[in-house]
């Protein structure tokens, strides 16, 4: 009889669910809204999507062996405990794991959901085989997640790894963050749309005009679309956050040497479209005392990544309690 871990992926929009065997083989998935109001609504709601996918796939108590969490935001891990997160209010000093752990009757595990995805690429995806990688997820913001010699990256304080708000612009725009200059400010998918509706306002011309006109606002993929139709603009746009990519790509290679960095997340969406341009400047920037050798891939698992990962999670600390 097969044995089961429980991945579960909180989002600021569903909460997804799925189940990840002791071989590495996915099973059912499940996906719920994430409910408003706080962390009560939170728990019993993974209580309850968790409960449903052993319903759906008939897993039976004795074969789940346990729960791995990935959820956003500033967290003590080795607690369990969520201390704030960002996109949902009423959220804060919440001991997830074991409120989760306790109701469904199996040890659960916190861990945060970027490095939750990184680790299912690693175990699962497009890292399986390697010995170290980075994940990227270019949403909203730029979320991230460090593998290295097969362990989750997670420093000293737990926040380790958060490339998104490295500085590769110093001086430059000014992050919710706090710092200036932040990665996620020039090459997140809600970054190329703001950029090229400031240089709308600013007096650009550009097919995006009439766009901008009709939403009231642009995202990445009016970007790429306008890209993709010869738009001089958008092609800027899109160029310069490949650019910033690479710059960060070459800062992660002089600090880890990775064996691959991975691209994931709304923006990565665009495929090779993406990948190549962000290829051709990390060539370019790379240095020159040796040959790139770090991969820069797409992601393998796409939206699957957060839920397979944080089951991977699950295992790796069900094994070694
Ligand atoms: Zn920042």
């Amino acid at each position: 009889m097969a044995r089961w871990c429980i991945g579960i992926d909180l989002g600021g929009t569903f909460i997804k669910f799925g189940l990840l065997d002791e071989n590495r083989q996915p099973g059912g998935t499940l996906q719920l809204p994430t409910p408003r109001g706080g962390a009560e609504g939170i728990i019993a709601q993974m209580v309850e999507g968790a409960r449903a996918l052993m319903a759906q796939t008939a897993l039976r108590r004795e074969d789940l062996v346990a729960v791995g969490i990935g959820a956003p935001g500033p967290a003590d891990l080795k607690r369990g405990v969520i201390l704030a997160m960002p996109n949902i209010p009423g959220v804060a000093d919440v001991p997830l794991a074991r409120r989760v752990g306790e109701a469904i009757g199996a040890p659960a595990c916190l861990e945060n959901d970027a490095n939750a995805a990184a680790y299912g690429e690693f175990c699962c995806g497009c890292g399986v085989g390697s010995r170290s990688l980075v994940l990227l997820t270019l949403g909203t913001g730029v979320g991230s997640g460090v593998i290295v010699e097969g362990q989750v990256l997670h420093g000293s304080h737990d926040v380790g790894g958060e490339f998104g708000h490295m500085i590769v612009q110093p001086d430059g725009d000014s992050c919710p963050c706090g710092q200036r200059g932040c990665l996620e400010r020039y090459c997140s998918a809600a970054a190329l749309g703001r950029r090229a509706r400031q240089a709308i306002e600013a007096g650009r011309s550009s097919a995006l005009v009439e766009v901008l006109r009709r939403k009231g606002d642009l995202d990445a993929k009016d970007v790429e679309v306008a890209r993709k139709a010869g738009d001089a603009l958008a092609a800027e746009v899109w160029e310069a956050g490949a650019h910033y990519l690479a710059v960060a790509c070459v800062n992660i290679c002089r600090i880890l040497d990775p064996d691959l960095i991975v691209l994931a997340g709304g923006l990565a969406g665009a495929g090779e479209d993406l990948r190549t341009p962000v290829r051709e400047h990390f060539g370019r920037l790379h240095w020159s005392l040796t040959a790139p050798r770090t991969r820069i891939e797409l992601s393998a698992l796409g939206e699957q990544a957060g839920v397979i990962g944080a089951a991977a999670v699950a295992w790796r600390a069900s094994r070694q309690s």
